[in-house]
C-alpha cells in the first residue's frame, strides 16, 4: 500500500465502506495507513477499518460491509452521487445517451451511463448489475 493507492475503508461522513485514496502513512511510505481521502465526499480523515463505536448504542454491522471486493452497489452510489445534479432521463432506445447520463429504466431502476460501446450499445451501472442497453435506434 502506498500514497495514492485506493482502498476500501469506512467513511464516518458517508457512514459506509467506500473507496478512499491513501494520503499519508504513519511512518515513511511503508508504515500503517494514517490518513485517507474519501472518493465520495472528498473528506480527508484518519484511516479506520471499522465504524467507530458510537456513544448512542450498538451499531448493527451491515452485511455488505464484510465484502472484500468493491460491491457494485458502492460504485453505483458513487456514480449517482457524482451526477446528482443531473436530471434523470427515461430510458428510450431511440434517444442518444452519453457517459454520465442518469437514466431511469422501467425494469432496472435508476442507473448511470458508464461507457459507450461500438454502434448503438452502451453500458449502464444499475444498483445490482451492469447492463448493456441499446440507444440511437431509428424511430421508424
Ligand atoms: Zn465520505
Amino acid at each position: 500500500m502506498a500514497v495514492g493507492q485506493e482502498i476500501i475503508c469506512y467513511c464516518s461522513s458517508c457512514d459506509l465502506d467506500l473507496r478512499h485514496v491513501i494520503v499519508a502513512h504513519k511512518s515513511g511510505n511503508t508504515g500503517p495507513i494514517a490518513k485517507v481521502r474519501c472518493n465520495t465526499c472528498a473528506k480527508i480523515h484518519a484511516y479506520r477499518n471499522k465504524p467507530a463505536a458510537g456513544g448512542t448504542g450498538v451499531r448493527v454491522v451491515k452485511e455488505r460491509q464484510k465484502a472484500t471486493v468493491i460491491p457494485i452497489e458502492v460504485e453505483w452510489m458513487e456514480q449517482l452521487n457524482a451526477n446528482k445534479d443531473k436530471q434523470s432521463l427515461p430510458y428510450v432506445p431511440t434517444k442518444d445517451f452519453k457517459v454520465g447520463d442518469v437514466i431511469e429504466h422501467p425494469q432496472f431502476g435508476c442507473g448511470v451511463v458508464k461507457n459507450l460501446k461500438d454502434g448503438n450499445k452502451f453500458e449502464v451501472i444499475f444498483q445490482k448489475d451492469v447492463k448493456v442497453l441499446v440507444h440511437r435506434l431509428k424511430a421508424d
